[in-house]
């Protein structure tokens, strides 16, 4: 076992602070990696602060999902991965392998509930009592869950891709974001700017729902073809009945009625953000007549993020993102929560070396 530094909340009210963590030896299948950068997920902030009561927070906890590095080693059972190479990790570490939807590589739904999270999972291999995540120097990973990513892209603008880029790249996959259709995209944070961007790449009429007015000519400049302010119930009403698809990234409970009647007939509401509280339940009637679905997608599976991170290799996509020193993250989060972020922060790790 190594220690390395790292930045952890020791309870849901203290800001995090500087740690020292327990990384495991290589074993035969893992590699181990320098972490570069690290991007500041919603979800980090939502465990930091232990708001999913279904999901409690163990401390301390080292948060950080989006994860990119420099392979240091590999170990003996190794073959894709060398030392130099760049790698990336992010929201899984492991599971079970065995179910029907890991043998489909959809290990997030792992039948047996094995899915290994980066933070915040029971430790299987009780190198510390949970799971600690990227906002850390190093981290070792078994070879399956580390991705490849392309060197021609900026890694700081990469790593948010782990996160934000599968979870908004799936379900538009899974759905059907294409040509012809038209798509809804709500709410402008890091979530929401990959949507803006995958729904447009994909080709799809992409509609940019926000609440904040000051971000509608970035919505455009990232790729929507229109750009709503929910709050506005008129300029919501134009587009009654008309969406194939929304997918709601917003990290608050709200009202999602005004959404449902947006969809046509047949059309789906998919909700990849993770409220503290619940949202209210939508009127049934909505939903009834209209054939209308309400849905939910967690991230994507290994090979899917893998796909992505290749597309987004050739298409030249990336994240938005503002860099900032570990020692910022405490501001980051307060920001987060005014939803004033462009668009994703992403932590310079070689900053954790003057802690
Ligand atoms: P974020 O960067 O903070 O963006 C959330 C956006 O939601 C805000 O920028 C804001 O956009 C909008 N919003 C509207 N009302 C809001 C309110 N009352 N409070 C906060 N935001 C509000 O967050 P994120 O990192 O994209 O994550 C979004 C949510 O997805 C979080 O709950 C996170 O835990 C969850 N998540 C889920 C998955 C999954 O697998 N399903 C994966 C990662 C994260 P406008 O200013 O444009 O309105
Ligand atoms: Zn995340």
């Amino acid at each position: 076992m190594a220690n390395v530094r790292a930045f952890a909340a020791n309870s849901a009210t203290t800001p995090l602070a500087a740690a020292t963590i327990p990384r495991r030896e290589v074993g035969p299948d893992d590699v181990e990696f320098d972490i570069l950068y690290c991007g500041v997920c919603h979800s980090d902030l939502h465990t930091a602060r232990n708001e999913w009561a279904v999901w409690p927070t163990v401390y301390p906890c080292v948060p950080g999902h989006e994860i990119v590095g420099k392979v240091t080693r590999v170990g003996s059972k190794v073959t894709k991965f060398k030392p130099g190479d760049l790698a990336a990790t992010g929201c899984m570490v492991d599971s079970c392998g065995t179910c029907g939807s890991c043998k489909e590589g959809l290990e997030q739904y792992c039948d047996n509930g094995k899915t290994v999270f980066t933070y915040n999972s029971v430790d299987p291999h009780k190198t510390a009592p949970v799971t600690y995540g990227g906002y850390s120097e190093r981290i070792v990973v078994k070879e399956k869950f580390v991705l490849h990513v392309s060197s021609k892209l900026n890694p700081a603008a990469v790593a948010p891709l782990l996160c934000a880029g599968i979870t908004l790249y799936s379900p538009l996959r899974h759905w059907g974001a294409a040509p012809g259709r038209k798509v809804g995209i709500v709410g402008l944070g890091g979530l929401g700017h990959m949507g803006v961007k995958f729904a447009h790449a994909f080709g799809a009429h992409t509609v940019l729902f926000t609440t904040s007015p000051s971000k509608i000519e970035d919505g455009k400049k990232l790729g929507a073809d229109d750009v709503v302010v929910s709050k506005n119930a008129d300029e919501m009403q134009r587009h009654t009945r008309s969406f194939d698809l929304i997918v709601s990234t917003v990290a608050a409970s709200h009202n999602l009625d005004p959404f449902v009647n947006l969809l046509k007939r047949d059309g789906s509401l998919v909700l990849v953000g993770a409220p503290e509280h619940p949202h209210p339940s939508p009127t049934v009637f909505n939903l009834l007549l209209g054939r209308r679905s309400l849905a939910g997608s967690a991230i994507g599976g290994i090979p899917e993020t893998q796909e992505m991170l290749n597309f987004c290799g050739a298409h030249d996509i990336t994240a938005d993102v503002e860099v900032i020193p570990i020692q910022k993250v405490n501001e980051a989060y307060q920001r987060l929560l005014k939803a004033d972020v462009k668009y994703r922060f992403s932590i310079d790790m070689a900053s954790l070396k003057s802690e």
